[in-house]
């Protein structure tokens, strides 16, 4: 049995295309079933569905054969994955955002100090380690835009897709960090060890990934 480890929301959603094309059709809707396991069309796969943060440590740790996690999670996790694969689905970006009056280019200035609130400290203290910005990081786990209007930090790390978010919020992007999408991942052992189960579902998606671009 091959088992793949997905979130529910956007990442489930955007899978499902990759799986067909693979052959595989999950049996079941995670918004309307309370399960956490999942069957498929194919008998030899299943899904099991875990928070978006949980992807890498079931994958890595063998309770999840493969997974699809973006690239913001990974960034963050720890090593012991195998990545053979961008699936280009869950695209977005990370991106520094302030308030609309906040001057970002006088606060960024070389040998300066700035206060970042983030989901995402490593990726944020490698950004400004690199600019040479005193950062002092402050570690949140969701309203990252409330932050800036409440005075906990001059500025926010997020993920940014249309920008909505932020505009409602009257905040405004300064500097993208980097593209974001979700990359398959792969256990190392599993790879070896269910290699005839593993090599034609990873092949189909890399087939599939491509026939999308
Ligand atoms: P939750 O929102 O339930 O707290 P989460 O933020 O970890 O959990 P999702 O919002 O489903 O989970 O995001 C899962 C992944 O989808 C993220 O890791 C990221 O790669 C991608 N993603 C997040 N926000 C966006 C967005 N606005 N547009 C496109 N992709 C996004
Ligand atoms: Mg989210």
């Amino acid at each position: 049995m091959i088992t793949l480890a997905l979130s529910k929301g956007r990442i489930f959603e955007d899978s499902l295309p990759l799986l067909k094309a693979a052959g595989i059709e999950v049996l079941e809707d995670p918004e309307k079933s309370r399960k956490l396991i999942i069957g498929t069309t194919h008998p030899g796969v299943r899904v099991v569905l875990v928070r978006a943060t949980d992807v890498p440590t079931y994958v890595a740790h063998g309770g999840a054969d493969l997974g699809v996690a973006g690239l913001d999670v990974l960034l963050e996790a720890e090593g012991g994955l195998y990545r053979p694969l961008d699936l280009k689905i869950a695209n977005c970006r990370m991106s520094v955002a302030t308030r609309a009056d906040f001057d970002y280019a006088a606060a960024v200035k070389q040998g300066s100090r700035i206060r970042v609130a983030t989901k995402y400290t490593k990726t944020a203290r490698e950004f400004f380690a690199t600019k040479g910005v005193h950062v002092d990081l402050i570690k949140l786990y969701g309203s990252m835009e409330l932050a800036p209007l409440t005075g906990l930090a001059d500025a926010i790390v997020d993920l940014v897709s249309t920008g909505s978010t932020l505009k409602a919020n009257h905040l405004v992007e300064v500097e993208k960090i980097m593209d974001i999408s979700s990359r398959l991942v792969v256990n190392p052992a599993s790879l070896k060890l269910k290699r005839e189960g593993l090599r034609p579902l990873i092949d189909a998606f890399a087939s599939a990934v491509e026939a999308r671009a």
